[in-house]
């Protein structure tokens, strides 16, 4: 017993060190990602389901690796616990405003562009001075940048939040709370938070026909969001019915598959044309 706890140690030990090399590796990586332009940004339209429309676009980062495209599920954590995070972030956020100047912002139409914020971006203490020259330096009016900040980070650091989410509402700019409905907010913390949107997470989209009471938290959600006059999206919708029960329900706003996967800028120009002369 005693020689085979050890070599569970062992190995233990072992695994760890294969993990941190690991993570030094990706860190490594990412740092010449950034010097090389690995990293860019797609866009995945938003519609109004009733009319038709294009109501917004979410910026999501890529990294195109040795010519194949890693999925930020994967090194967002990475960069995350490694601070490399706060620059990505800030590269996202230029991009996002610029690229939303040139496309989005004209004179026959106006949408916001979204941009994610993890909770090491959103307490930077550098963080409203990047949103501040990220705005300044393309021209682009508050009003049509909106931040998509998890539930579950704004519960972990409330005080925190409530101040940089005060600060950033103070340029104009647009506050989403993204993936809700996942992380138990307090809705007493929720009603004094200054948020505008409210994006109902895929996991209920996906489930409301399987569980009846996943279908009652989405109706509780957009009922929610009326009673405070908030907008509210759902995410992932990938199939026509759940577009159409989520319409029934008086969620007009949507974005997912069935609508359009994430594009580069050059499709998501040509999107924007074609659904305007539609
Ligand atoms: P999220 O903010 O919840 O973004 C939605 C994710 O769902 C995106 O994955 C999007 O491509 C995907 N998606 C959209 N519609 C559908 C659909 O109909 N079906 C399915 N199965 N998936 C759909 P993506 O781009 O891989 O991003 C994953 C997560 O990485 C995001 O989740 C967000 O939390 C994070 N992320 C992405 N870009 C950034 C960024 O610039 N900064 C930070 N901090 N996080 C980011
Ligand atoms: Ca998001
Ligand atoms: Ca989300
Ligand atoms: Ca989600």
């Amino acid at each position: 017993a005693k020689s085979a706890g050890r070599n569970r140690f062992h190995f233990f030990t072992r695994a760890l060190g294969v993990a941190a090399q690991e993570r030094l590796q990706q860190e490594q990586a990412l740092k010449s990602a950034l010097q090389n332009q690995e990293i860019y940004v797609e866009y995945q339209p938003k519609v109004d389901f009733s009319s038709d429309e294009l109501v917004g676009v979410e910026a999501l980062v890529r990294w195109r690796r040795n010519g194949q495209v890693v999925s930020p599920a994967q090194f967002i954590p990475v960069a995350e616990d490694s601070g490399q995070i706060v620059e990505i972030g800030r590269h996202v956020l230029r991009t996002a405003c610029r690229d939303a100047c040139e496309v989005l912002v004209g004179p026959l139409f106006s949408v916001p562009v979204a941009v994610n914020v993890s909770i090491r971006q959103l307490t930077d203490p550098g963080f409203i001075g990047d949103l501040k020259a990220a705005l300044a330096e393309s021209g682009l009016p508050g009003h049509a940048l909106e931040i998509e900040v998890t539930e579950s980070v704004l519960m972990q650091n409330m005080e925190a939040a409530a101040e940089v989410l005060g600060k950033i509402k103070a340029l104009g700019v647009r506050i989403a709370i993204d993936d809700f409905g996942t992380g138990y907010s307090s809705l007493a913390y929720l009603a004094s938070l200054p948020v505008d949107v409210l994006k109902i997470d895929k996991f209920f989209v996906d489930a409301y026909a399987t569980h009846p009471k996943n279908m009652a938290v989405i109706t509780a959600i957009i009922d929610l969001a009326q009673h405070l006059r908030l907008d509210v999206i759902a995410e992932g919708v990938e199939t026509r019915s759940q577009a159409d029960f989520l319409l029934a329900h008086g969620c007009r706003c949507m974005q997912g598959f069935y609508f359009s996967r994430p594009l580069s800028l050059a499709a998501l120009q040509e999107y924007a044309k074609r659904m305007q002369t539609e």
